[in-house]
């Protein structure tokens, strides 16, 4: 897999002190944003957590997967296989669900709608939390999602909790999501995020918080630059 490629070369020149960065934060706070490009600039993996939770509900909406019969939600994650695979056009990894490549699908709204269901299943947790921290194994990785600093990498050397102005959130997803969604409302991306940021920071398995040693980033009124800026000095200070 080409993400692992990338961490045992970078492993092989024997980089100095990598470290791990965690981004939390809640839903369209532009962590992804600041997770890709902080992890070009370092050389580390970029791991997109959202895809994976995203992918995991699209197999159970795609296969009528009830969310609350277990045994129904054991056998399928046994037949779902992730991967990232490299995209040299978006310079990250596209998400793979059984070999078929389902980046674009897994943004669509159906899938929004229910991810944070899906994500409060404590098996669905255990399978992607495992991955995730293999991933992590060698360092040099920046990874976004909601318990990255909490529980998957609760170690990690540099934690970022991002928040924003809710009203400036909705702004930035529906200007994102009208280039595929020309249909797309504004008050349909509202409810959806306040959806997700009840469920997310309401459940009982590893809900959203900030970890204590977080650093906060309020980035409402920061250009993508300005933001950029900052945390890479914070990076550097933690590399040394
Ligand atoms: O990051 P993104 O918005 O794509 O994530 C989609 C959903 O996946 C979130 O709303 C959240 O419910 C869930 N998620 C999670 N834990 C993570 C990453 C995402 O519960 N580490």
């Amino acid at each position: 897999m080409r993400i692992f490629l990338e961490q045992k070369r970078y492993q092989l020149l024997n980089m100095p002190n990598k470290i791990i960065i965690a981004i939390d934060g809640y839903s369209s706070c532009g962590k992804s944003t600041l997770a890709k490009s902080l992890a070009a600039k370092l050389a580390y993996v970029f791991i997109d957590t959202g895809a994976m939770y995203r992918a995991v509900a699209l197999y159970f909406l795609r296969n009528n997967i009830d969310f609350d019969n277990e045994a129904q939600i054991v056998k399928a994650l046994e037949e779902i296989k992730l991967n990232f695979v490299y995209n040299a056009s978006s310079l990250k990894s596209d998400m793979v669900l059984n070999g078929e490549n389902v980046e674009a699908e897994i943004r669509e709204m159906r899938v929004s709608e229910k991810v944070s269901e899906v994500a409060t299943i404590g098996p669905v947790r255990d399978f992607a939390v495992a991955q995730q921290q293999a991933m992590g194994e060698y360092k040099g990785i920046v990874m976004d999602g909601r318990d990255i600093g909490t529980v998957v990498f609760p170690t990690a050397e540099l934690k970022i909790f991002v928040t924003a102005d809710p009203a400036i959130r909705v702004e930035r997803r529906f200007l994102e999501l009208q280039i595929t969604n020309p249909t797309i409302r504004k008050e349909e991306i509202e409810a959806n995020l306040q959806h997700r940021d009840l469920m997310d920071t309401t459940r009982e398995r590893s809900p959203l918080k900030q970890a204590e040693d977080a650093i906060v980033l309020d980035n409402t009124n920061m250009t993508r630059e300005e933001q950029f800026n900052l945390a890479l000095s914070w990076a550097l200070a933690k590399i040394g």
